[in-house]
Formats: C-alpha cells, sequence, structure tokens
C-alpha cells in the first residue's frame, strides 16, 4: 500500500512509531433481532447484568488508578459513572426491550442514537462533549453483551509487539486512556477531539505523543499498518517509505537522548546567561502531584487547581468537601513542599469544569456564573474553603489566588469575606497565617485593562492565560472547529500580558504566568523580554523551559521583543519571534 499522510490537531508532543492498533466502535457489530414473549424478562436482566458489570469495571479502573495518575482522570470516570446511573441510560433502554420487543444490544443502541439526536440539535461545544461521554458508556455496555473488549490485547504477539502499538479510535474515553498507558502503548490517534478535550488532555498529562481530530483516520488506517504520529506536528504518516521511518527513528532518538540530558538540570538553579534569576513553580490539581513538582525542582507551586478536590465525588457523603477534608489536603500540599511556598486558587468551577454534571448547563457556560462568580453567590461554601486554606497556612507558607476576578467589587466582596474567615477562626482560637499574601488571576480582559484596582488592593497577580486568550479573542478553548483561531501572538493577546506584567513590575508586586504558555519553550524568551520572572507549568515542562532561560540573554532579547510588541502583522511577529530563537 502506499504511504499516505494525514493532518489533525496536535495535543501531546514528541515522535511515536508503532503498529496501528484498530479499536472499532463496537455499535458497528451489533446484531438486531425481536425477543419473543417469553424471554423478555431474560433479555432485560441481560441488559441490566451488562450495565452492572460496567460499573464494577469503572469502580476497578477508579481503584486501580496509579498513584501519579493524573488527577483529571478520577474526575471522568466519575462522569461516566453518573451517565450510567442515570435512568436515561440504566432504564430506558429495558423499557423498549419490554415494550418494543427488541434486542438488548438494539434497545441500547436506539436509546443511545435518540440521546445523540438530541445532542445534535444543541449547539453549544460543552454539551456536544457530554455527548461524546454518553456514547463511550453505551459502547462500554455494548462490549460488556458482545464480549467484544474495550481492552487492549493481551501481550500474546510477545512485549515486542505491545510496546510498539499505537491505538487507533473513532474517539478514546479517559478511562480506556489508562488502561493503555498500563499496556505501554507509544501513542494514539483519533477522529474526534479538540485541543482540550478530555483526551487530549490526559495524553498531554501522560506525555504520550497524540494527535486527534483527524476526521476520518480510523476508516482510512487498517490493522498493523506502520503509522507514524509526529505531536509536534498533528502529523500522522501510514505506511511510510523507509528512508521516512528512519528519519523518524533518528529524531525520535534524539529527542530521548535530549530528555535524558534534561534530567540533570534538576538542581541547577534557573538563571539566564545575564544573571537574572527566574521562578519555575509547578501547576498541581490534587496533593499528590507534589512530589512530582518536588521532583522536578520546582521552587514552589505556582497553581493548585482546587476545583479537583470538589470534582468526581460520586459515592461520597456529601457533594462538597468539608473544612476539615480541605483542609487536610491543603495541608498535605504545604508539608509535601517542605517550605516552599504554595499557591492555593479558590474553586473555579463553570464553563467546562462543572461542579456537579446533573446540574442545569449555563446558556453560554465560559460566560456564566463561573469561578469567583460562584462563589460569591454561595458565600457559606467559599467561607468554608476560606477557613480551610487559612488553616493550613499555620503548616506552611501559602498564597490565595482568586479566579476569574474582573470587577473591583468582586474583589472588595472577596476581601471582606477573607477577613469573615479569619475572624470565624481567630473565635474559634485556629492558628493561620494572619499576613497570608492575597492574589488575583488576570485571565479576563478588562482585568488586565484595568490594573490599577488591582494593585491597589492586592499581593500579586497571576496570568492565566488559558482564559484571557480565549476571552480576548472570543474562542472557546474546548471547541475544535476554532481551534486554530487560538493564538497566543495575536497582538492583543501580547499587549494584555506585556501591560500586566510591566504594570506589576512598576508596583513592585509579583507577576506569575500559570495558563499553558508558562511552559511552551517557543514562547519561553518572549515572556522573559517582557519581564516575566515567574512561570509556573505542569512539572513535565519545567526542566525544557530551565534549559531555555540559561541559554537566553535578557539584554539581547529585550530590544526584539519591544519589536514584537510595537507590530501587528502576523508576519513581522513571526519574523522577530524567529530572530528571538536564534539569539
Ligand atoms: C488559565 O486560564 O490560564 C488557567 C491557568 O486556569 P484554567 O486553565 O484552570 O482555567
Ligand atoms: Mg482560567
Amino acid at each position: 500500500m502506499a504511504s499516505f499522510t494525514l493532518h489533525g490537531i496536535p495535543v501531546s508532543r514528541g515522535i511515536a512509531i508503532g503498529r496501528a492498533h484498530l479499536l472499532k466502535p463496537a455499535a458497528l457489530d451489533v446484531k438486531h433481532y425481536l425477543v419473543a414473549e417469553d424471554q423478555i424478562e431474560a433479555e432485560v436482566q441481560r441488559l441490566s447484568a451488562a450495565i452492572a458489570k460496567v460499573h464494577e469495571e469503572l469502580q476497578v479502573i477508579w481503584k486501580e488508578l496509579p498513584a501519579d495518575a493524573p488527577s483529571e482522570l478520577g474526575a471522568f470516570i466519575d462522569v461516566h459513572a453518573l451517565i450510567l446511573s442515570d435512568p436515561i441510560v440504566s432504564e430506558q433502554p429495558l423499557e423498549i426491550i419490554r415494550t418494543r420487543h427488541y434486542n438488548a444490544e438494539w434497545a441500547l443502541l436506539t436509546q443511545i442514537d435518540q440521546l445523540s439526536a438530541q445532542f445534535d440539535e444543541i449547539e453549544d461545544a460543552y454539551l456536544r462533549e457530554r455527548k461524546q461521554d454518553i456514547l463511550q458508556v453505551g459502547e462500554r455496555i455494548l462490549n460488556v453483551l458482545t464480549g467484544s473488549a474495550t481492552q487492549m490485547p493481551r501481550t500474546s504477539q510477545g512485549e515486542e509487539a505491545s510496546a510498539h502499538m499505537i491505538v487507533v479510535a473513532h474517539d478514546i474515553s479517559p478511562a480506556d486512556m489508562l488502561q493503555f498507558r498500563d499496556r505501554a502503548f507509544v501513542g494514539f490517534v483519533t477522529d474526534l477531539g479538540g485541543q482540550n478535550s478530555h483526551t487530549a488532555i490526559v495524553a498531554r498529562s501522560l506525555d504520550i505523543p497524540a494527535a486527534v481530530g483527524m476526521a476520518n483516520a480510523s476508516e482510512l488506517i487498517s490493522q498493523d499498518d506502520w503509522v507514524i504520529i509526529d505531536g509536534d506536528a498533528g502529523v500522522v504518516i501510514v505506511d511510510p517509505a523507509p528512508v521516512v521511518l528512519e528519519q523518524y527513528r533518528e529524531s525520535q532518538n534524539k529527542l530521548l537522548r535530549e530528555r535524558k540530558k534534561l534530567g540533570k538540570l534538576k538542581k541547577t538553579p534557573a538563571i539566564t546567561m545575564d544573571g537574572t534569576s527566574v521562578h519555575l513553580l509547578a501547576n498541581i490539581e490534587l496533593p499528590e502531584d507534589c512530589s512530582g513538582a518536588m521532583d522536578a525542582g520546582a521552587v514552589g507551586v505556582g497553581l493548585f487547581r482546587s476545583e479537583f478536590l470538589f470534582m468526581g465525588r460520586t459515592g461520597q457523603k456529601s457533594r462538597l468537601p468539608s473544612e476539615d477534608e480541605q483542609f487536610e489536603s491543603y495541608r498535605k500540599a504545604v508539608v509535601a513542599m517542605k517550605g516552599r511556598p504554595v499557591t492555593i486558587r479558590t474553586l473555579d468551577v463553570g464553563a467546562d469544569k462543572p461542579l456537579d454534571k446533573g446540574e442545569e448547563t449555563a446558556l453560554n457556560p465560559a460566560l456564566g456564573l463561573r469561578a469567583i462568580r460562584y462563589c460569591l453567590a454561595e458565600p457559606q461554601m467559599f467561607l468554608t474553603q476560606l477557613r480551610a486554606i487559612l488553616r493550613a497556612s499555620a503548616y506552611g507558607p501559602i498564597n490565595l489566588l482568586i479566579p476569574m476576578l474582573s470587577h473591583a467589587f468582586e474583589i472588595d466582596q472577596t476581601l471582606l469575606l477573607i477577613e469573615q474567615a479569619k475572624a470565624q477562626l481567630r473565635d474559634a482560637k485556629k492558628k493561620f497565617d494572619q499576613a497570608i499574601p492575597v492574589g488575583a488571576m488576570i485571565e479576563i480582559p478588562a482585568a488586565a485593562l484595568t490594573l490599577p484596582l488591582f494593585i491597589k488592593r492586592l499581593n500579586f497577580l497571576s496570568i492565566g492565560t488559558n482564559d484571557l486568550i480565549q476571552y480576548t479573542l472570543a474562542i472557546d478553548r474546548v471547541d475544535h472547529e476554532v481551534a486554530h483561531l487560538y493564538n497566543p501572538l495575536h497582538p492583543a493577546v501580547l499587549q494584555l500580558l506585556a501591560t500586566t506584567i510591566a504594570t506589576g513590575a512598576k508596583a513592585g508586586i509579583p507577576v506569575a504566568v500559570c495558563g499553558e504558555i508558562a511552559g511552551d519553550t517557543k514562547l519561553t524568551r518572549l515572556l522573559l523580554g517582557m519581564g516575566l520572572r515567574e512561570f509556573s507549568m505542569h512539572p513535565a515542562q519545567l526542566l525544557a523551559v530551565k534549559q531555555e532561560i540559561l541559554g537566553s540573554d535578557i539584554t539581547l532579547i529585550e530590544p526584539l521583543v519591544k519589536k514584537i510588541l510595537r507590530s501587528y502583522e502576523a508576519a513581522s511577529i513571526a519574523e522577530s519571534m524567529e530572530r528571538l530563537q536564534a539569539l
């Protein structure tokens, strides 16, 4: 067969080379027949048992989550468990068997198809992603019914074969991804998915090359085809010519050698060639992530996304973690960081991180009751979190970070609630850091354009570029159809970034960047040239960024960055960016 190349969205970096392992949707093989009257209850039982089995499967996956599994995974598995418990999935198909006499698979598919059609009518990116979750749950039940496995084949072809297997699928659920990880697969390709789809997020955290949004790759690629994934370019080469294969093997080996070399920088301080010291901090989701942060040599935690403690609570007594439960988690993080500061961001729910999947979704969730807006609307819940964080500050340095602020009155109300939480702790004779620094995420253009309001009231700023770009360019960060427009180098984004960093510096208050761009080595020099001295990122990216810093001379970078900030044309910005890299 002739070699061909497919283009999609790059979501996880690196090169993977292996044989394709196709995962076909179970729905394709489903039998359709009518059940005899006296067999109906038995057929209902067969479907009920399959649903119960999937419940068990999910529980097992939960229990076997490795300690170092990305924290999002637990939440994703919980979403599937919730869907499975919903009567529209667990009861309605049983009714279809009883009333229409369809066999179990047919009944299930009928219901899933109907739900899917309902989702198709809603033009909302967030809800579209939930449709995929429902399809994935349906597929799991079907797999149990038809006896086909969603798991990777056992290593019957020998370790060698499984060690170089690339998963090709229409879509992959995050829960299934975890099993693939145990099987040492080397990459994955899917037809669906955007830059921030659940599966893409997991791939990035696992550091496995991946390309998604490949349209019909799962139809074009055949079982056992040789496949190369270029995770940086979002390109998949099928049945490559020997010379191409050789080239990619060489690049892959080079990458591996580079990675090994990076390991030597763990203890090296991040200082530029001109002697400027830079703080490299870690982004974490759960306290357990602190060990990875320490291993990578992070000087602290720049962003603890506390909402992950609030998500994935299926099966627990309360929908929200109690003050003591939260306190334990925050204390654990602070103790694990051994005196290095931990910046805890208060609850940032809403948008693509709903607190409760059962809750009605806002019409436009990214612009809705999100983050601090939600917390100010639920003051008792917010006070509980604030008390828990304050109590943990008795065990080590904590900075309190507030997401999504845009109005001065929101800052004032937040500060008032912090004072109230402090007063409650004083009354209860509980210890805490009386002078705990409080800072704001700068992630709404309105905030970046009214910095004096923030600087007057707060102790530090942290720029959330993931959202700042989303809101500046009006691009939903989870919608793959507009992913190509999501550009950190848009001059409007650059202006807001530079202004925030410069204004903070002038006022003498610390400014960090904690969005994904902080971990992108292609942007390190740009940020240094803007004056950024605090970068917070996933621990896996920290050493590569450090290497970039060690080889940078800010005195040479600054004039070029000034030029970039005066440019409006993309071509001129791109040209200066290239020159910046070549310095
Ligand atoms: C951001 O918006 O850049 C950020 C760091 O927060 P999150 O990605 O959790 O919205
Ligand atoms: Mg954000």
